[in-house]
């Protein structure tokens, strides 16, 4: 029986590595992006070039890239206070975790994501969420995406499974399974079209893309790239 995903694909690194691996095992691959009035607009912007990149520079792959999900979530931005959402700087707060949380987010996300892989007849759940180089987010934490598919299947009467390739790996090991999965080419495509940057920078070029350079996702993503680097030497 033909395999079907549909993948959380926000336009940035993780998830476009998430989105090739997704297109590498399964017959039919879908995405879904939100749009909850985040500052960093920008990811949302990448997100038809890095499709359009995929299909255009990758043909098997293409030809099983199919719909892409565009939902509003503008109700997360209001009812939340985060410097994601909101015209504030970012800072670490009391509860030791920074003000980029958005509460509730990638809950929010997968339930949707559900709801959509439910109605598109798509099994498979692919989010790039990660616990080795992460913010602290408990959202993105392992027993957190277990406790989610859990519900979601219960909840749903159905068999979804939530894949993390990215759960145990950081952000060089992100960059080196891009290159597994689709080469020098992969690499590429990810470093020029997917974006990362919480200031929403395009302007600035790097080596590892475009970004500000001083904002911790882009902090997160050059470390990466050059641990990357060297260890490919
Ligand atoms: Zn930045």
């Amino acid at each position: 029986m033909a395999e079907h995903a549909l993948v959380l694909f926000s336009g940035g690194q993780d998830s476009t590595t998430c989105l090739a691996w997704a297109l590498d095992r399964f017959d039919h691959v879908e995405t879904i992006g939100f749009d909850y009035g985040q500052r960093h607009r920008i990811e949302l912007d990448v997100r038809a070039p890095v499709l359009d990149a995929l299909r255009l520079r990758f043909s098997v792959w293409g030809a099983k890239l199919g719909q892409d999900h565009m939902i509003d979530l503008a109700v997360l931005g209001q009812v939340s206070d985060t410097a994601l959402t909101r015209d504030v700087d970012m800072a670490m707060q009391t509860n030791g975790l920074p003000n980029t949380f958005v509460p509730g987010r990638n809950l929010m996300f997968l339930t949707f994501a559900a709801a959509v892989a439910y109605r598109r007849g798509a099994k498979h759940l692919v989010t790039g969420v990660c616990e080795t180089d992460y913010s602290g987010y408990p959202d993105c934490r392992d027993d957190t995406m277990k406790a989610m598919q859990l519900a979601l299947n219960l909840g749903m009467e159905s068999r979804f499974v939530v894949h993390t390739p990215l759960m145990w790996i950081d952000k060089a090991a992100t960059w080196a399974m891009a290159r597994d999965l689709g080469g020098e080419p992969l690499v590429d495509l990810v470093r020029t079209e997917s974006h990362t940057c919480y200031a929403g920078n395009r302007t600035h070029w790097h080596d590892w893309g475009f970004g500000c350079g001083h904002c911790p996702a882009c902090d997160l993503r050059a470390k990466g790239w050059n641990k990357f680097r060297i260890e490919a030497v």
